[in-house]
Order: C-alpha cells, then sequence, then structure tokens
C-alpha cells in the first residue's frame, strides 16, 4: 500500500509517500481501507518533534480518518457474534463504514490497522471527507463544553477560535445545547461560516477592541464559559472578560504566557486544560457515544474547507498552520 512515512523530524518537507507492505489484522484488530485522512495541528507537532511522545522512525502520521473495514481478526469476529463489545461496535463486520480514532499504524495511509475500540460507525449521509474530521475536534469539542466547563442552556459561551476544526465542532454542539454563542475567527470568510453554524455574535481575535465589544455584548457581566485555542495569547485576556465564577478551558495553546492571578480571585474562575490522549477508556465510550447520537440527529455535520491528495500531505501541514482556518483540511489516499 502508499502511504506517508517520516524518517525524521523536520518541516512539512520529511512527509514523503512510500510503498509499505499492507498491515494484517492480528487479535482484537481490524483493517481499515481509508477514503480520508484528517489533519489536525498536533500531526504538525509531532512530525516536528514537538510533541512529547517516543516516536519510532520510520512512522505514519495521522490520528483521525474514515473508510470501510477490509479485514477483521477471527477473535474480533468471534466476539462481536458473542456480543461482547460495546453497542457501538457491536454491528461492525467487513464493508461497514467507519470513522477512525486513533490507529496503530496511522491514517495517512491507504490502509489503516486499528484495534476494534478505535472504529465507530460512520452513516451512510456523512461523507469519508467529513467522517476524517471527528474524532479529534469533535471528542475535544464535547469534553472540553460539557465535561470539563459543565456548560448549559442560557450561558454565555465565548469559542476564542472559531474557524477551525474544533471551533466548528464546538459551534454545532453548542448550539444544540442552547447555550448564546460569541464566535471569533480572524478572517471574513471565517467569520461568515462562524456566524452560519448559528454563533449569535461573531467577532474578530485580530481587532483591538472585540474585548470590549463581549463586555458591552454580555452587559458587563463577562462570559461564563471560554473555550479557548490559542491560551498563550488569550489567557490573561479571557480572565478580564471572565463572568463570576466563570471558567476557561485551554484547549490550544503554543508558548507561555504571564497572567494576573488576581483576576481570577475576583471572579472567583477556573482555568482548566484538557488533553485528548489522556481520555479514560469509559470518557471515551461516553463521548463517542454522544458523537453517535449526534450524527443521527443531524446535529453533528464537520464542515470539510478542503480535500488534498495524500501524496500532498506536506501542503496539508503547510496549510493548517497558517491563519485563515475554515473546519477540517482532509487527505485523500
Ligand atoms: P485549526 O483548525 O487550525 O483552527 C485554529 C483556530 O485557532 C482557528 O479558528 C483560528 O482562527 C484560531 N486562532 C488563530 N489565531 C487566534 C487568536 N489570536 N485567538 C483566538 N483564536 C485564534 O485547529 P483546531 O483543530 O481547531 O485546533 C485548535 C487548537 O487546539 C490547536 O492549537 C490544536 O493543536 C489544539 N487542540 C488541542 C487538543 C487537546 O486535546 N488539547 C485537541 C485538538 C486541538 P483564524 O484562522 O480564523 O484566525
Amino acid at each position: 500500500m502508499k502511504a506517508i512515512r517520516v524518517k525524521k523530524t523536520g518541516g512539512p518537507e520529511v512527509l514523503e509517500m512510500e510503498e509499505i507492505p499492507d498491515p494484517k489484522a492480528d487479535h482484537g484488530q481490524v483493517v481499515v481501507r481509508v477514503f480520508a485522512a484528517g489533519v489536525n495541528p498536533v500531526d504538525t507537532y509531532i512530525r516536528s518533534g514537538n510533541y512529547p511522545l517516543n516516536l519510532v522512525f520510520p512512522y505514519t502520521p495521522g490520528i483521525d480518518g474514515a473508510g470501510i473495514i477490509q479485514a477483521i481478526s477471527p477473535d474480533v469476529e468471534g466476539n462481536i457474534k458473542k456480543g461482547l463489545y460495546s453497542s457501538l461496535t457491536k454491528d461492525l463486520k467487513v464493508g461497514s463504514r467507519v470513522y477512525i480514532a486513533g490507529s496503530l499504524s496511522g491514517t495517512y495511509a491507504q490502509l489503516a490497522l486499528c484495534e476494534i475500540s478505535q472504529v465507530y460507525p460512520l452513516p451512510d449521509d456523512i461523507s469519508f471527507s467529513q467522517g476524517a474530521g471527528i474524532n479529534v475536534p469533535y471528542v475535544t469539542a464535547y469534553r472540553a463544553l460539557f465535561n470539563k466547563a459543565y456548560a448549559g442552556p442560557g450561558q454565555w459561551l465565548l469559542i476564542h477560535g472559531a474557524s477551525g476544526g474544533v471551533g466548528t465542532a464546538l459551534l454545532q454542539l453548542a448550539r444544540s445545547r442552547g447555550l448564546r454563542i460569541i464566535g471569533t475567527a480572524g478572517t471574513q470568510k471565517g467569520q461568515q461560516l462562524v456566524k452560519d453554524l448559528g454563533a449569535d455574535y461573531v467577532l474578530n481575535h485580530l481587532e483591538n477592541d472585540y474585548l470590549n465589544k463581549i463586555r458591552d455584548i454580555t452587559k458587563g457581566k463577562g462570559v461564563k464559559v471560554i473555550i479557548e485555542m490559542l491560551a498563550n495569547k488569550n489567557l490573561q485576556n479571557d480572565l478580564s472578560i471572565l463572568a463570576l465564577h466563570g471558567v476557561v478551558v485551554i484547549v490550544g495553546s503554543r508558548g507561555t504566557i504571564e497572567i494576573d492571578p488576581r483576576l481570577l480571585m475576583s471572579n472567583e474562575g477556573t482555568v482548566k486544560g484538557i488533553l485528548n490522549l489522556k481520555i479514560p477508556e469509559e470518557e471515551s465510550y461516553q463521548v463517542h457515544s454522544a458523537i453517535a447520537s449526534g450524527l443521527k440527529n443531524h446535529i453533528i455535520n464537520p464542515i470539510i474547507r478542503k480535500e488534498i491528495p495524500l501524496t500532498n500531505a506536506s501542503e496539508a501541514h503547510t496549510l493548517i498552520m497558517q491563519e485563515g482556518a475554515y473546519g477540517k483540511i482532509v487527505l485523500l489516499p
């Protein structure tokens, strides 16, 4: 099969297409024919060596994807028949459409080797490209909003960076739960997307006075929940617009920042962090169950910015680190 291989850390140019042997499904495993692979910023951090993982070279990047199950190990087939798996995976068989939530071999490839627990059913009305945009964005968005911030109807929510993969997922989930949403984007196109996805107010995080606009919108009370995509730039500002007993959930940060802790004292605020790599098994089942329901009820509808041939993976890694996000970038093997 064809796969992207990384032999050493470095810039996007270290992503090289190669012919490698097809993976085989061993105990507990399935092989998925990948029709689309999701590109996440973390793929670029790992590739450049800026992520605390013990990499074994060469490796194939990619956490997310979608495709069709091509092979299932006999023990998995037996266990499915015996009803030993969760309700989410109980009907999977060769030929099933699935989205991938992590894999053993990497998703930037024509085939991906996965644990049975890493594949989930993909409804017929969700395209493979959309399926490749489900796992990291929606798991992160769901956990940040509901399992960390305990966000609820009527509360003011600031999605600080609403135009990208996680931001658009947050918009869809928050709108379905009746939050009052302020979303930000850095381009006009991104702002239009945030508006179309149902934000009550759309602001530009590159403008000077947008924080004052948030104070005005919330009548000086501030925002109850902030989901933050770039904490190293915004955390101090977030604390200055946080409502009494509000919470900031840090999803993204690319550096350090100095903050005034007094701001947290005066609003009795909380700052929490989230890292999907640390998701406990039980929570993973809970979140993917919620995603299954969201897909069925058309609450979840991933936005695809660009489909790029797998062979041009380096272009995708360059693009995702530039300004002007608009949903997801996916690779087509
Ligand atoms: P993405 O699709 O590239 O989107 C990046 C978002 O950040 C865009 O909405 C972008 O807006 C926005 N942004 C840029 N400058 C900003 C600023 N000054 N203030 C606020 N927002 C700004 O990336 P993603 O997949 O949504 O991920 C977002 C971040 O979360 C990344 O850093 C990623 O690594 C991280 N992440 C963390 C986890 C976790 O487990 N903790 C999981 C997923 C993602 P414009 O382009 O419109 O300016």
